[in-house]
């Protein structure tokens, strides 16, 4: 399975993602999370991301390209398949993405839509951090730590909020979703690869509505061969 999980900022892709990763022993591909990682490293590649993450916009395509091939080549060698968290955000990324499976001999078998009403996603975000030390991200109001100020995974007491996840850049990051992101749906749908889900609750039950999902699919595509 090669799964792309599609919605607005603070949807809850990256969350999902990780889930999705552990039960279905799935590669989690966050072209963010790469961006962030480059960051960190302060080469002059990594201040050039900083500068457009800060202002809410996209990468440049072929740039994100880049930094994403480097990537999925090196790992496509020993992963039984991918969930692209936070990619492709445009049109042409997707058609790249989609020459960039064929020449790995592999295709998106699943596009899923996380829906997730406006006024929702501003006070997600806003309450969102990760831990400093392994990078699990909690939200104080949707997908708290266990014990206060603990981290379930690591134990690490420290914690980040993200620079991009303030109310201004919020709004910009969602504009720009709707213009150049958005387009995405219909190509999917086009295609018959996409599934929605309305993600307007808990981690849990969106969780599970996506794994029936899959799990219907997996039931499906077995009655068709038999
Ligand atoms: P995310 O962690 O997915 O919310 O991404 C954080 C930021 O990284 C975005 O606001 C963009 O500036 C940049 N970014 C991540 N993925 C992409 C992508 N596929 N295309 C362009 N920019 C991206």
């Amino acid at each position: 399975m090669n799964i792309i999980l599609l919605g607005a900022p603070g949807s809850g892709k990256g969350t999902q993602a990780a889930l999705l990763s552990e039960k279905f022993n799935l590669q989690h591909v966050s072209t963010g999370e790469l961006c962030r990682k480059e960051v960190s490293k302060g080469t002059s590649l990594g201040m050039q991301l900083a500068d457009i993450m800060k202002a809410g916009q996209l990468i440049p395509d072929a740039l994100i390209m880049d930094i994403l091939k480097q990537h999925i080549v090196e790992t496509s060698k020993t992963s039984s398949g991918f969930i692209f968290d936070g990619f492709p955000r445009t049109v042409n990324q997707a058609k790249d993405l989609d020459h960039l499976l064929v020449d790995l001999k592999l295709s998106v078998t699943h596009v899923i839509l996380i829906n997730v009403d406006k006024d929702y996603i501003v006070s997600r975000l806003s309450a969102r951090q990760s831990c400093a030390q392994c990078g699990h991200v909690y939200n104080d109001k949707t997908n708290p730590t266990k014990v206060s100020g603990v981290c379930d995974k690591c134990g690490s007491t420290k914690f980040i909020h993200r620079q991009d996840d303030n109310e201004e850049i919020i709004l910009k990051r969602l504009d720009v979703y709707s213009t150049l992101t958005a387009p995405l749906i219909p190509y999917y749908q086009a295609m018959g690869k996409l599934h929605q889900i309305d993600g307007n609750t808990n981690v849990e039950t969106v969780s599970m509505r996506i794994e029936n999902l899959l799990n219907a699919d997996k039931l499906n595509a077995k009655s068709v061969l038999l």
